[in-house]
């Protein structure tokens, strides 16, 4: 159960502490697409994120998108933000996490992954034993089978509550 259990839980991307990333020694960050850097159903990139990432960039951390969406919806965002992506990562599948972190040279202590669901983004990373940040997705509107994952998540979700270990809305760092 704990698997799904995120290190951090935060609003959205704009509400990590990424300077006390930085301090717990994290270097290089991957970030979910859909529904955590875009609204799934939009392929306009945003300013807001365009500032994040220059930001993060500037501050010295590594970002890469990681996503399960093909190619040629990862370019458009990869080519406007200006930075690595990973496409069909096969999440929570760990083969394209590790060998990103490999390929990259980072130890898994200096690795953080940021997403908006518990059974891809955050069984990814605690599988590879990185920090795993859950956040809220953008919108309710999901593509066909996220709405399928959302069902299981909601019941994981529930079982993390009943066992006091994550109520939705209580966010943490
Ligand atoms: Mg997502």
């Amino acid at each position: 159960m704990e698997q799904y259990l995120p290190d951090i839980y935060q609003k959205s991307i704009y509400t990590v502490d990424y300077s006390k990333l930085m301090s717990r020694g994290i270097k290089c960050i991957f970030f979910d697409l859909d529904n955590t850097i875009v609204e799934p159903h939009s392929s306009t990139p945003s300013k807001k994120a365009k500032d994040l990432f220059i930001g993060l960039k500037q501050k010295g951390f590594k970002v890469i998108i990681l996503t399960n969406s093909p190619k040629k919806r990862l370019k458009p965002f990869k080519d406007y933000f200006g930075i690595d992506g990973i496409s069909s990562a096969c999440k929570p599948f760990t083969g394209k996490l590790k060998k990103a972190i490999n390929e990259y040279g980072y130890a898994v202590n200096e690795v953080a992954i940021i997403g908006d669901q518990i059974q891809t983004d955050v069984l990814v990373g605690n599988r590879v034993g990185i920090t795993t940040i859950l956040v809220n997705p953008i919108t309710e509107k999901d593509c066909f089978l996220t709405k399928c994952n959302r069902f299981l998540e909601r019941r994981r979700m529930k079982k993390l509550r009943d066992h006091d270990l994550f109520c939705k809305g209580r966010f943490y760092d």
